[in-house]
């Protein structure tokens, strides 16, 4: 199990393990919140939080949510705005303590444009 938290530690998230891969998106979101991500299922990942510390944005068709620290502004995950059984969810691998995911290889996605990798 790893935990990650926001900058004040009042969001957390717990998740089953260490992810394989990190995913830095270039689209007009991720690019300005310089998040990096972790895929998990979503009834994999446990948020620790009161429901009022947190706020999240959605924007285009509006399927997804981001969320963020209501105290510090740190942004925690993403997640559907509808959840399904087999639902996915972006956990923010910035907020990991550093170690843990250092040496985890980081694809760059061409999330703007052609949603491929382009590393
Ligand atoms: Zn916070």
């Amino acid at each position: 199990m790893l935990k990650s938290t926001c900058h004040c530690g009042l969001v957390r998230l717990e998740v089953p393990r260490k992810p394989r891969r990190l995913t830095a998106c270039n689209c007009s979101i991720c690019r300005r919140y310089g998040t990096l991500w972790a895929y998990y299922k979503h009834a994999e990942v446990q948020v620790v939080a009161e429901p009022t510390s947190m706020s999240s944005y959605s924007w285009g068709d509006k399927h997804l949510r981001f969320v963020r620290c209501n105290t510090c502004g740190c942004v925690t995950h993403w997640e559907p705005v509808d959840v399904k059984d087999d639902s996915r969810m972006g956990v923010n691998a910035r907020n990991f303590e550093p170690g843990t995911i250092d040496k985890v290889r980081v694809r760059r996605l061409d999330g703007a444009s052609t949603w491929k990798f382009l590393d």
